[in-house]
């Protein structure tokens, strides 16, 4: 057997070995070799062997990629589901707004949800009812507790479109809410991160998780919309 022939011979076999077995031994017989062809033969094993973990090491990579992949397609889709489920409520915190506004309220509108339920609403009335205790926030705190009967609110959400304020905020830590969802903040007097956050205080012991900018564009429009028709109605009545 000429040198060139037992080359392409061991190397078509160990090309054939390294896809098909990656990391495996190959045996050859070596009977009848002399020192020559037997130092080919390694070279080639070693090859097979080198090729061979070439093709474990990419197997393990696509399959790393692909496992991160659909981790980041699986978070991707939960997030946007949770997303449409925090819109569907700030809608109707919107909607509470809305009665605010109709009463030339600040429309300020929040509503309390339990087990993917509203158990409560409650809308800001601070002027209507001549009580600085009547924002939205603890409208809707006192309407929970009426339908739970129990001033533990454990378990609950609470949506509110504006950014609640030190009052609010300390109603929230006080009834153990678990989670309140913002719609826009209020940098000039938000307790839930803009003034403070009374909400993460580790040394209460209570801390609320928070979401902010839910519909954040539509909360703080009908805001700035709410302001903006007060300055020019009050620019109207200085008209002689
Ligand atoms: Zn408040």
């Amino acid at each position: 057997m000429n040198t060139k022939k037992i080359k392409t011979e061991i190397s078509s076999t160990a090309e054939q070995k390294a896809s098909q077995t990656a990391g495996e031994d190959i045996s050859f017989s070596t009977d009848g070799m002399d020192k020559t062809d037997r130092a080919l033969l390694t070279e080639d094993r070693r090859a097979a062997d080198r090729a061979a973990k070439q093709l474990k090491w990419e197997r393990r990579m696509r399959l790393k990629k692909e496992r991160e992949e659909n981790a980041r397609r699986e978070a991707e889709r939960k997030n946007a589901e949770i997303r449409s489920v925090h819109e569907r409520f700030m809608r109707a915190a919107l909607e509470e707004a809305q009665k605010a506004a109709a009463l030339k309220e600040v429309p300020i509108g929040c509503v309390i949800v339990k087990n993917a339920k509203i158990i409560a609403r409650g809308y800001n009335r601070r002027n209507t009812d001549a009580n600085t205790l009547s924002h939205a926030e603890l409208n809707a705190i006192r309407d929970a507790s009426h339908a739970l009967g129990d001033w533990r609110l454990e378990g609950c959400t609470l949506y509110v479109t504006l950014e609640p304020c030190q009052m609010c905020a300390g109603a929230i830590v006080q009834s153990r809410i678990d989670e309140v969802v913002i719609g826009c903040m209020n940098p000039k007097a938000g307790c839930a991160g803009s003034v403070l956050n009374l909400m993460q205080v580790p040394a209460f012991n209570h801390q609320v998780k928070i979401t902010r900018g839910i519909l954040e564009e539509a909360c703080s429009s009908l805001i700035s919309r709410f302001f903006e028709n007060l300055r020019s109605e009050k620019a109207d009545s200085r008209k002689p």
